[in-house]
């Protein structure tokens, strides 16, 4: 009898990718397969006995588990820290970035209006 900790961190709570050994294909949970209609979420484990790589064909046994890609490394409150820009919406990227180009074209009238 062992006395494992109960909790697990959060690469662990995340689902293992597998590797296709035979064309490099890597299985990710949390995508699915769309080619085998299986569904984003699927553990490897659960895929049907006569599941396929996508890519080359080779069997279930040809894949060998690489761990948890993707997963968090640290603290998940940090992911919403630090990278506010990357949180604006396309649309809202574009108005910053159209928005830098009229100032600067508007800045540049102005100087060209000053000669
Ligand atoms: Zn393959």
């Amino acid at each position: 009898m062992s006395d494992r900790p109960v909790e697990k961190t959060l690469a662990e709570q995340a689902l293992a990718s597998y590797e296709c050994r035979a064309c490099g294909y890597v299985y990710e949970p949390d995508k699915g397969d769309s080619k085998s209609n299986t569904p984003a979420g699927t553990p490897f484990e659960q895929l049907p006995a006569d599941w396929r790589c996508p890519v080359c064909g080779a069997s279930r046994s040809a894949f060998v588990n690489i761990g948890a890609r993707n997963a968090p490394s640290g603290f998940q409150e940090n992911l919403n820290y630090g990278f506010g820009v990357n949180r604006l919406t396309p649309g809202q990227k574009n108005i910053l970035i159209f928005g830098g180009l009229a100032l600067a074209f508007l800045f540049f009238l102005s100087l060209y209006g000053l000669n």
